[in-house]
């Protein structure tokens, strides 16, 4: 199972890997390990496992 992402800030638009944890699901807050401005991370899994994260500016 995947749990690392590559995420592109919504606000500096640098792009990251990001490690989920594999508990998470729904909505996360984490902040940018560029700029530090926070992100809203909506973490979905498919039944297969498969991971997909939607970023968006967490304001
Ligand atoms: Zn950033």
């Amino acid at each position: 199972m995947e749990d690392t992402v590559q995420i592109s800030c919504p606000y500096c638009f640098e792009s990251l890997e990001v490690y989920i944890d594999p508990q998470s699901e729904g909505e996360l807050i984490r902040d940018c390990d560029v700029c530090c401005r926070p992100w809203l991370l909506q973490v979905a899994r498919g039944v297969d496992g498969s991971l997909s994260v939607r970023v968006s500016r967490a304001q």
